[in-house]
């Protein structure tokens, strides 16, 4: 399952920074992930449970913000939400959008002591 690479990838990243600026703990780590990563919460946070054992963050939780895929309209300009396979502008009915949001894999915030 990719999820645990992934968050392998944020609690690697998270424990770098948190270390950086001096933190005996991590308490909590908030992320954004879009739609089209096809992250699933569950075995994310299944991943989570087990990668965060022995280390900084093994009291932490992971607070996860979905981001719909997004794209904008290159014919009329407009902004829509979607889904993985259906990009059609509700506007015109272009089939012609720009992906602007959906593939994000990011971290918001981490809440250290
Ligand atoms: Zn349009």
């Amino acid at each position: 399952m990719h999820e645990m690479g992934i968050c392998d990838g944020i609690l690697s990243a998270a424990i770098d920074a948190a270390e950086r600026s001096g933190a005996k703990r991590i308490n909590s780590i908030e992320v954004s992930i879009g739609e089209l990563t096809e992250v699933i919460e569950d075995p994310l946070q299944f991943a989570f449970d087990v990668l965060r054992r022995g280390t900084i963050a093994s009291d932490a939780t992971l607070d996860v913000t979905f981001l719909p895929a997004r794209s904008v309209c290159v014919d009329c300009g407009k902004e829509f939400d979607h889904g993985r396979f259906d990009a059609k502008c509700p506007s015109c009915g272009s089939l012609v959008a720009r992906l602007i949001q959906g593939r994000e894999l990011r971290i918001d915030a981490i809440d250290i002591d």
